[in-house]
């Protein structure tokens, strides 16, 4: 299958890179980045994409994992932030991604007895209205305040008053990411990970590529290209300010902080969304265990590690513990993560230009702060964009590209991504019901399949032939989880992993669902990695000892002791 982002080839791809030129040079390797590589590969562009760390290192492998239209906006009035993004959530679920975007019933509880429910079901109607008939997802349902507490025994039931039921969809946000870098790939971009741009390059006014750091070698090299597009996220203004460009918009940045919790700490069938004094909790089903989340505060710290704090911890818990019958505490608490949401504000006044558009809406000047995205172009030859959602990404890589293309001498055909299928999508329904063949063909039981199947799509034959070839990575990585060996030396040879982190914390997730953040499993992926990448011992031991560092500083509010707060007893849930 092509769209293989082989580790091994690093220096091939860094080659192409400096031999250009490209017609787009993309500056940022999340979910945006990533989109944008896509969208203009497939328009037939020469297109490279440069990453400072690892594919969605940043706030790409740290959301809440929904693809949704998120109920909260509608709330706020977004409609068309939350139309357009259940259309896209529809097609993810049902064309392009199926093997990674799952639908997934959300139950509301209602704690007013004759208000609440005509609001949120009104809300629901309009939710459901903008999505269509055509739909992948059931409608919302009423139920009763029996029917709640059987989907959710969990729920403390005094003042409980019935619940909805309503669909989004969740995704592992990470290996989405990667993915559709992979099916970049597999049109033509050359990605390369572990490479900084550091400056932009100029032809007069014009910015005509970039200057770019290798991390792993320190080498630098320009990259030439006809337009530049920075997807760079909460980095945005960095990048900005280094090549002294005067952007049309600011990225603010705002922390939420998300708890992992082992599966029986909540007895649940389906997710959960409770409101908080501030904004909404989500309590999601992740394979065993349970994503609970978030918080939404301003940062200033570091831009790649925001660290979570022990009263991001109790805020969390406490706030779970209002609505449920059995409280929580730090000991059903596995794993942790924050991340930056780069939201975007106005620049001071004396520095505006009113270039910055969302496009779309002819030439009203559109920087605000939201959850929308903007696209600014500050330069001839430069397109940049942030904001958006992570289930938006499609039509912001459209967006950007449409903006960096505009000025080509040749037109350049319109985005055609919303008709292709991610890698591992092909294919897909013959690979889910083949898992008994399958399993039997490569000595394996049929739940480990379906683990691969639900985790590759029909590339999970990619990776049963290197089981075939070496049945000891049959075997599973760690005890208490699903991940195969195999998927370790996969993550280098197809999915670009460079270090043992990018494999526990973004290819398998022991970094957030492993008590130990997968550090007793790193030794293993570090000897799995190593024939491959070609370390010595002394390497393979540097790569264990900055995966332990690095978990430490990622885990360390869970270590950090903060008394919880008792359960508050009064009103449960504020309108
Ligand atoms: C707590 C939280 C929960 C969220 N939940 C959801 C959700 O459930 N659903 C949803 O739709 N959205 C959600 N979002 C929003 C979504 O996650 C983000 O909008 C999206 O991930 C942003 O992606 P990005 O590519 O713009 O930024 P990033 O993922 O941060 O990517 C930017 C990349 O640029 C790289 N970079 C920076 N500077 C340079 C440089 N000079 N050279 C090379 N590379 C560079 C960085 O290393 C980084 O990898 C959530 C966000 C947060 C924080």
């Amino acid at each position: 299958m092509a769209g293989v982002l082989d580790a091994r080839d690093r220096d091939g791809a860094a080659r192409k890179l400096a031999a250009g030129p490209l017609d787009v040079l993309v500056i940022g390797g999340g979910i945006t980045g990533a989109g944008a590589a896509l969208d203009a590969a497939s328009r037939g562009l020469r297109v490279g994409l440069v990453e400072s760390r690892d594919l969605a290192a940043g706030t790409s492998s740290r959301s809440s994992k929904l693809i949704h239209g998120g109920l909260r906006y509608l709330e706020q009035g977004d409609f068309k932030l939350v139309k357009e993004a259940l259309r896209e959530r529809d097609l993810l679920v049902s064309r392009l991604a199926p093997h990674l975007v799952r639908p997934l019933p959300f139950l509301y509880p209602l704690y007013k007895k004759v208000v609440e429910r005509p609001y949120v079901g009104a809300g629901l109607v309009l939710y459901d209205a903008m999505e269509g008939t055509r739909r992948p997802v059931p409608y919302h349902r009423h139920l009763t305040t029996r029917g709640a507490l059987r989907r959710a025994p969990a729920l403390r039931p005094d003042r409980l008053a019935g619940a909805m039921v309503y669909y989004d969809a969740q995704v592992d946000d990470a290996r989405y990411t990667m993915t559709v870098a992979r099916t970049a790939a597999a049109h033509g971009a050359i990605v390369l990970t572990r490479a900084s741009a550091t400056a932009l390059l100029r032809d007069g006014e014009r910015v005509a590529g970039a200057r770019v750091r290798d991390e792993e070698t320190g080498r630098e090299f320009d990259v030439r290209a006809s337009a530049v597009i920075l997807c760079a996220g909460v980095w945005s203004d960095l990048v900005h300010s280094a090549s002294g460009v005067r952007a049309g918009y600011q990225v603010r940045m705002s922390k939420g902080v998300h708890l992992v919790l082992a599966g029986p700490a909540i007895d649940a069938t389906t997710g959960m969304i409770v409101r908080t004094s501030k904004s909404v909790l989500f309590f999601i089903p992740w394979g065993e265990r349970w994503i609970v989340g978030t918080t939404d505060t301003d940062w200033s710290g570091d831009r790649a590690e925001p660290t979570a704090t022990a009263e991001d911890v109790d805020y969390i818990l406490g706030e779970a513990n209002r609505v449920l019958a059995k409280p929580l505490n730090r000991s059903d608490v596995l794993g942790i993560y924050a991340g930056l949401r780069p939201l975007v504000a106005e620049p001071p006044a004396d520095s505006r230009r009113e270039t910055a558009k969302h496009p779309g809406n002819g030439d009203k000047p559109t920087t605000k702060l939201s959850r929308e995205h903007v696209v600014d172009t500050p330069l001839p030859g430069l397109a940049s964009i942030a904001g958006g959602k992570f289930t938006t990404y499609r039509l912001m890589a459209q967006d950007v590209v449409d903006a960096a293309v505009a000025g080509f001498p040749e037109p350049v055909p319109p985005s055609v991504t919303g008709q292709l299928p991610l890698v591992g999508a092909d294919g897909l329904p013959a690979v889910r019901a083949s898992a008994r063949r399958l399993a039997a063909d490569y000595g394996l039981a049929v739940a480990a399949v379906e683990h691969l199947t639900a985790r590759y799509g029909a590339a999970a034959l990619e990776v049963l032939d290197i089981i075939a070839a070496d049945a000891a990575l049959g075997e599973p990585l760690t005890d208490g989880h699903p991940y195969l060996r195999a998927e370790v030396a996969y993550a280098v040879t197809h999915e670009g992993a460079l270090h043992v982190e990018d494999v526990l914390a973004r290819r398998v997730r022991l970094l957030i669902e492993s008590p130990d953040a997968g550090t007793s499993a790193a030794p293993e992926v570090a000897a799995i990695m190593a024939p491959l990448l070609g370390w010595n011992r002394r390497r393979r031991a540097a790569e264990v000892r900055d995966y332990e560092s690095f978990a430490a500083a990622s885990t360390a509010a869970l270590h950090t002791p903060a008394p919880l707060p008792e359960p508050a007893d009064e009103a449960l849930v504020s309108a």
